[in-house]
């Protein structure tokens, strides 16, 4: 059973941006780490859907957020207008402790600022882009979550390199973002939690802007042995994989537990995310209450 989730997400860090640097933590040298790409595609990934993307990490569902700030709470809603479901909400009923980390935008995953019992954002003076700070802040809220937790933390390094067109600044984030991850295995438990590396988006730093580029996710744990390749996976998949390593169930949740492919290794009937998000829609539609139709 898994006591301790941290999800890190890399604002900007698409597989472009990942190959650049030396990342042996993240790309598995220590043999028990999962790696697929993910699709971005649903998105659009060029505009400034930043809180979206956190959102439907957290919800695993297309949701609508906003950044938290003076006038939101940062909490997902559906389409429908209804707050969504997140892992943070389905951690609090479990008595599991929910913390967020570095950019604001990291409350978005777990339920939004309501939702937390550590803030460590940048609203409470945490340098998002200053890699040493995300790492301490996020081992210092492990440690203070006690038994079980759940924490989001968000660096903004390599993003902010890529806006700024600085190629050497994005590999050395990138790079830092190994290290930071190297802290955080050396900070906690590898059979009793899961880390997640994933990214919101890819920043190119030639253009300097956001783009569509598929996204690495990661995932590091004792029970996973080797280096797996995940293939190509979704996003939308995280929210379901946390759930599932805690107990707990987010029946609203698209996709499958990535952790348990990790694991158990990609067969046959694995599927990738296209198949499951097909049937799970076709699922989804069939039990939905007949909504208003549209007249032309
Ligand atoms: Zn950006």
């Amino acid at each position: 059973m898994i006591d301790k989730v941290v999800l890190l997400i890399i604002d900007g860090l698409d597989v472009v941006n990942f190959t650049l640097g030396n990342t042996p933590t993240m790309s598995g040298l220590h043999g028990r780490t999962a790696v697929g790409v993910a699709h971005t595609e649903i998105l659009g990934a060029g505009t400034t859907i930043t809180p979206i993307a956190h959102a439907m990490m957290g919800t695993g569902q297309n949701v609508i957020a906003h950044r938290p700030g003076k006038e939101t709470r940062g909490r997902p809603y559906t389409y429908l207008g209804e707050p969504a479901t997140t892992i943070g909400d389905v951690a609090c009923q479990a008595g599991i402790p929910v913390a967020a980390v570095g950019k604001n935008e990291a409350a978005i995953v777990v339920g939004g600022l309501d939702r937390l019992d550590i803030s460590r954002l940048e609203m409470d003076g945490i340098d998002a882009n200053d890699d040493e700070a995300i790492a301490q802040e996020t081992i210092a809220t492990l440690e203070a979550c006690g038994s079980r937790g759940l924490v989001v933390a968000t660096y903004n390094g390599v993003d902010s390199a890529g806006h700024k067109n600085n190629v050497r600044g994005v590999i050395e984030a990138v790079e830092k973002t190994d290290r930071m991850v190297e802290r955080i295995l050396e900070a906690t438990d590898p059979a009793k939690s899961l880390l997640i590396i994933a990214s919101d988006h890819g920043t190119n730093p030639l253009t300097g802007r956001h783009n569509n580029v598929p996204t690495p996710l990661v995932l590091i744990n004792e029970r996973i042995v080797g280096r797996m390749d995940l293939g190509v996976v979704h996003n939308l998949e995280i929210a379901i994989t946390i759930a599932s390593a805690f107990g707990l169930s987010l029946p609203e949740a698209f996709g499958r537990d990535l952790f348990k492919l990790a694991i158990e290794g990609l067969r046959w009937d694995s599927g990738d995310y296209r198949d499951t998000l097909e049937r799970q829609l076709k699922e989804f539609t069939a039990h939905q209450a007949k909504r208003p139709q549209l007249r032309d």
